[in-house]
């Protein structure tokens, strides 16, 4: 062979340049890489999805006619890291050339880019194909340090692509239709919950060679894979959604229940895992999805559909750009200065608070939480809680099946924590029990009284609240959107808000015991 192409594993891209010509002298390189497997502690569903779908993609490979090195942990068991295992490589085969796609982290785009090969190496470096935003064109919209309005920047790719637009207007008068979205669960719209699409994907070897090379790993294990791990598998998954779950999407895309043995899917796509390891184009996504809606005949609304699209075309673009424009000092922002342990539970579920419980629980079971358990569960308790950024991120980047830094930190640490200064949100996404309460059944089952703010049953959720409100005082009453609330604050007796100040503080020295 004279070239070496490589492949990682979150980029399984069938329809990339590399695949439209045949030639014979080229070696495509798809490895299970010990630095990958342990970058951080995974949930073991994680690790099996993306190995599962490395070996369907190499296979699709070789099906189709080239010429694939598919190597398992056993192989690649002798190298530390990627580079050392390239360096074999390139020599065994000697190797003239070698390629890859920029990664979309920048721990793997930093190693890439110091390899240093022998001289008679060339190396090129190629895009991805993925994205919509070309990658050169993310300083023309983002800046270090600098915050981005989401939402300008949406209207700017649904100008661009032309995606629900009746010439410069949006299509039905307005960008954004959340008004009419964001329902909670009723008895009746429980029934009818639709049972989400699981698949059966054998993962057994995978487990033994996690289980051979000591690979740590958390979370529920299973023989079978419940997520998508071929381009087919992929489209399936995305013609279902777009089937049974579209026309009510943005309806109860907030909402939370524990009452439905559907409740961790609900009307999600999970589709997140598919477009991370670039099985489906986003384009693709949002195509199928505007072709359903245009053949729905007024069954799927525009406020469902835009809302969908807004998340791919919107938020996923968005936050890809103020991962690169901010990186690496993005990784060690913490703004509100936050320094505890996350505790035991994130790892067993353990607690008793209900919402806490689900989100976790649901977390380790199928390594998924659709967006509202992230943010405003898990995310909202480690941001009363002052959790360390370090470890909530490195939390998120291990349990879920789509967690990849770039996607992963900009969330975690900007969207949920409020540690980025203020880059992506102008203010903290931070609630009380009310609000847990409004979207989900949880505090019907749950041994705290959401109603309470003080004393030994009340919700804990409700005097953290308060209590990172006062805290932050300077810094949050000056936005108007927030300024309000510490009007009710600034209300209550010195010993009522002295009351809540210290169940605050009694929870916050008892986690583990919440
Ligand atoms: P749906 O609700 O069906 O949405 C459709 C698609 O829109 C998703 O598949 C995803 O590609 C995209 N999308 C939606 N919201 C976002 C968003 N905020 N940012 C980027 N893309 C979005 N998403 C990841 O893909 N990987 C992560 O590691 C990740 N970590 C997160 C951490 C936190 C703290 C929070 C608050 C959100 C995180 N998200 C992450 C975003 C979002 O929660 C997931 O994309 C979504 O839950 C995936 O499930 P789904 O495919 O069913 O999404």
């Amino acid at each position: 062979y004279k070239t070496l192409r490589l492949i990682l594993g979150d980029q399984l891209n069938a329809k990339h340049a590399w695949f439209q010509l045949k030639d014979d002298s080229t070696i495509y390189l798809i490895a299970e890489l010990h630095q990958e497997a342990t970058y951080t502690k995974h949930h073991v569903q994680k690790i099996c999805a993306f190995f599962a779908a490395m070996k369907a993609f190499a296979s699709a490979l070789s099906q189709a006619g080239f010429h694939v090195c598919h190597l398992t942990l056993d192989d690649t068991a002798a190298y530390k890291s990627l580079p050392e295992l390239l360096h074999q490589l390139i020599s065994d085969h000697q190797i003239e050339v070698f390629e890859y796609q920029r990664p979309d982290e920048y721990r793997l785009l930093q190693q890439l880019r110091t390899l240093s090969l022998p001289a008679s190496v060339s190396c090129t470096e190629v895009d991805t194909e993925h994205f919509l935003l070309p990658f050169d064109e993310i300083p023309h919209h983002f800046a270090r340090g600098k915050h981005v309005l989401m939402e300008h920047f949406y209207r700017m790719m649904r100008r661009r692509f032309a995606i629900l637009m009746q010439g410069e207007k949006p299509e039905g008068g307005k960008w954004n239709f959340d008004k009419e979205n964001r329902h909670k669960l009723t008895a009746t719209d429980l029934a009818a919950v639709p049972a989400p699409l699981r698949f059966d994907n054998p993962v057994s070897d995978i487990l033994s060679r996690l289980d051979k090379h000591q690979i740590p790993h958390f979370g529920q294990a299973s023989d079978s894979l419940l997520w998508p791990v071929t381009r087919r598998q992929a489209i399936e998954l995305l013609n279902y959604f777009c089937q049974h779950q579209l026309q009510r999407f943005g309806y109860f895309q907030d909402a939370m229940t524990e009452q439905s043995e559907h409740q961790w899917s609900l009307y999600h796509s999970r589709l997140s895992f598919a477009l991370n390891t670039k099985m489906l184009h986003p384009m693709q996504v949002i195509q199928t999805v505007l072709t359903h809606y245009e053949q729905a005949d007024g069954k799927i609304s525009l406020a469902q559909v835009e809302g969908f699209i807004r998340q791919i075309l919107g938020w996923r673009e968005y936050v890809r750009g103020i991962y690169w424009a901010n990186m690496p000092d993005y990784a060690s922002y913490n703004t509100l200065d936050a320094h505890r342990n996350l505790p035991d539970f994130f790892w067993t579920g353990k607690t008793g608070m209900a919402c806490l419980k689900a989100a976790v629980s649901q977390s380790l079971h199928y390594a998924y939480a659709h967006h509202i358990q992230r943010l405003m569960v898990t995310g909202n308790f480690c941001l009363l809680t002052e959790m360390d950024p370090d470890q909530v991120d490195a939390w998120y980047l291990g349990i879920y099946v789509d967690a990849i830094e770039w996607v992963e930190m900009p969330n975690t640490r900007g969207m949920s924590q409020f540690a980025d200064d203020g880059i992506i949100a102008t203010k903290p996404y931070a609630a009380s029990g009310n609000y847990i309460n409004k979207m989900s059944d949880y505090c019907q089952s749950c041994q705290y009284s959401v109603k309470k703010k003080t004393g030994a049953d009340a919700c804990p959720i409700n005097s953290l609240y308060w209590r990172f409100m006062d805290k932050h005082q300077q810094r949050l009453a000056v936005n108007p959107r927030i300024g309000m609330i510490y009007r009710s604050w600034d209300n209550l007796a010195d010993n009522e808000r002295q009351a809540i100040l210290s169940r605050a503080e009694f929870c916050l020295n008892h986690l583990d015991q919440l």
